[in-house]
C-alpha cells in the first residue's frame, strides 16, 4: 500500500509540474507570436515583378530590374 501512496504523490507532483509548466509555456507561446509579427512588420517587403507576389526582400531573388519570388520568374521577366 505504501508504493501506491508514493505513486499518488509522484503523480500529483508530475501534475503540479505540468500545471506550472503549462502557464510558463502559454506565456512562451504568447511571447512567440509578437516577435513573428514584429519580424514581418520590420522586415522590408518587396514584390515579385513577374507575378506580383509580396515576399520579404531577404527571401527575394535580385534581378537587374527588381526583385522576384524565384529565379524562374526572374528569367521569365528579364529573359
Ligand atoms: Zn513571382
Amino acid at each position: 500500500m505504501k508504493w501506491l501512496l508514493l505513486l499518488l504523490i509522484l503523480l500529483a507532483g508530475v501534475w503540479w509540474l505540468r500545471q506550472t509548466g503549462r502557464t510558463g509555456r502559454s506565456g512562451g507561446t504568447s511571447r512567440r507570436k509578437p516577435p513573428a509579427a514584429a519580424e514581418s512588420s520590420t522586415r522590408p517587403m518587396t514584390q515579385c515583378l513577374q507575378c506580383g507576389l509580396h515576399l520579404p526582400s531577404e527571401d527575394s531573388v535580385q534581378g537587374r530590374q527588381g526583385d522576384y519570388c524565384s529565379p524562374a520568374h526572374r528569367q521569365q521577366h528579364e529573359g
